[in-house]
């Protein structure tokens, strides 16, 4: 990974599997065959997540409990409890088991309109009920070829990260909308320069914590280009989405890092 010389602290990697509104009962095959793995396997590169739809997340953390992958939720409400017919709270995810919850992907601020102030608030959720908030930030292709890219990720960034995110355990994730489920990826350089900046702005308001946060990268990561893309400066991991359905595509990823 990189060089902690040259690129601050040496970060842990982790790589988080979004398995998004698929998996029934029977997928949990998938996230059992994950942990046998990497159990078998003994220390593992990357540390290892799956966030199920918020049906499966109970069944999956009890039977992941104590094992090598950890178990997310894919979004939480803001508030811990109250009127709010389908949605699911950041205290009830921790109550199923989890340990983190993904908050602010793109496909949620895009199909419900989520504003950077309410992923703040679902992040700040998240903090209080002790769950690791997996904030996503991204620009769509208009924005890029816009030439909008850092300014739509610094204004995501500032918006969407907590000032209470300076004391506990964070991780982000940039998420190019049009990367997402497309089969395309940007350069290299690309994600060098985006992620760059995002150490660059967290560093600045977060000091060392910010230097330390886990930057992963996301958008059609599969085991045919993972390895490059791990091992890209201030790259710190990977959130996949259709490539982590599989349990033999997932493990490749994990292995890449
Ligand atoms: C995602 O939606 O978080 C994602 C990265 O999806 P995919 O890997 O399928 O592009």
């Amino acid at each position: 990974m990189n060089d902690a010389a040259e690129t601050g602290p040496a970060i842990r990697p982790i790589v988080i599997g979004n398995w998004k509104m698929n998996g029934l009962a029977a997928a949990l095959a998938e996230s059992d065959a994950v942990a046998a793995h990497l159990r078998e396997a003994g220390a593992s590169p990357a540390d290892a997540m799956i966030c199920p739809p918020a049906t499966l997340v109970a069944a999956m953390a009890a039977r992941l409990s104590g094992g090598p992958v950890g178990v997310g939720g894919q979004d939480c409400h803001p508030e811990q409890a109250g009127a709010h017919t389908g949605d699911i709270s950041a205290a009830m995810l921790a109550d199923a088991g989890a340990s983190a919850v993904i908050v602010g992907h793109s496909e949620r601020r895009a199909d419900h309109g989520e504003s950077d102030a309410l992923v703040r608030a679902k992040a700040n959720a998240a903090f209080a009920h002790g769950l690791t908030p997996i904030i996503c930030v991204g620009e769509t292709l208009d924005e890029r070829d816009g030439g909008e890219t850092l300014n739509v990720v610094g204004r995501q960034l500032a918006g969407s990260v907590p000032d209470e995110a300076g004391g506990a355990a964070f991780i982000v994730a940039y998420e190019p909308v049009w990367a997402i489920g497309s089969g395309r990826t940007p350069t290299s350089a690309q994600i060098e320069d985006v992620h760059g900046f995002m150490r660059r702005q967290l560093g600045a308001r977060f000091g060392a914590a910010g230097e330390a946060v886990q930057l992963l990268y996301g958008g059609s990561v599969k085991p045919a280009n993972a390895a490059e893309i791990l091992a890209l400066e201030n790259v710190n991991g990977a959130l996949v989405g259709g490539a982590s359905l599989k349990a033999s595509d997932f493990l490749e990823i994990i292995a890449a890092a």
